[in-house]
């Protein structure tokens, strides 16, 4: 049976009345580094943005970012964090998968852990959404589990072929590389990949 939109919601709602496994309390590392390495510019959406430790992040290095969730009980949290950090964050309760309604585009995306939550039929919807409200040549960054980390536990495994396959058409594909997705959980690091891709 598949899960309706509110199943999913109640789930991450639920999720957020404890620490999830994903709510590391810092930035995720490849953030950093994509950010460091100069592949963040321009104005920016973190998707499923959570608590909000990324958006803060990039937020302190002088972007104008927004994140935006499904998840009101995470949207609160990361309004806090940004009061507590003295931080300018925007935060806004909203569906990543019909972010055409927000009515802002975006010279970068960030995805941590957004696109594994989504089922095939979702992910058609969640690209296609994506691609409307990223600027032409804007850049879509996401960090994903990889079919290398072992199964048994957490969200869906995605393949670099499925990553290729969902961007065929109205992207260019910059790069998918070997990465880490931290968890606060005892296997810690978990086996992800790092897209990078270019709306065409
Ligand atoms: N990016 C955050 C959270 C990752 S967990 C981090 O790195 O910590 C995935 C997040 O996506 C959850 O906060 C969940 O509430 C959110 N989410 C799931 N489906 C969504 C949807 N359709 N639209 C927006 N956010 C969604």
């Amino acid at each position: 049976m598949r899960s309706t939109k509110e199943d999913i919601v109640r789930s991450f709602q639920t999720a957020y009345k404890n620490t999830p496994a994903w709510e590391i309390g810092r930035p995720q590392r490849e953030i950093i580094m994509l950010e460091t390495a100069g592949e963040i510019h321009g104005r920016i959406l973190d998707v499923g943005c959570g608590t909000g430790d990324n958006t803060l992040y990039l937020a302190q290095q002088g972007y104008e970012v927004f994140g935006i969730d499904v998840a009101s009980a995470a949207v609160d949290k990361a309004r806090k964090k940004a009061t507590v950090r003295h931080v300018k964050g925007l935060f806004i309760v909203h569906d990543a998968l019909s972010l055409d309604t927000l009515g802002i585009k975006f010279d970068t995306i960030v995805d941590s852990g957004l696109f594994h939550v989504f089922s095939n039929h979702a992910r058609l919807k969640f690209v296609q959404s994506i691609r409307s409200s990223l600027r032409v040549r804007g850049t879509y960054l996401m960090l994903c589990f990889s079919e290398h980390e072992p199964d048994g536990w957490g969200p869906r495994r995605v393949t670099q072929e499925e990553i290729i396959d969902s961007f065929s058409e109205g992207f260019k594909i910059n790069y998918i590389r070997e990465a880490i997705f931290e968890t606060n959980r005892p296997q810690r690091n978990v086996k992800a990949w790092l897209a990078s891709m270019k709306r065409i």
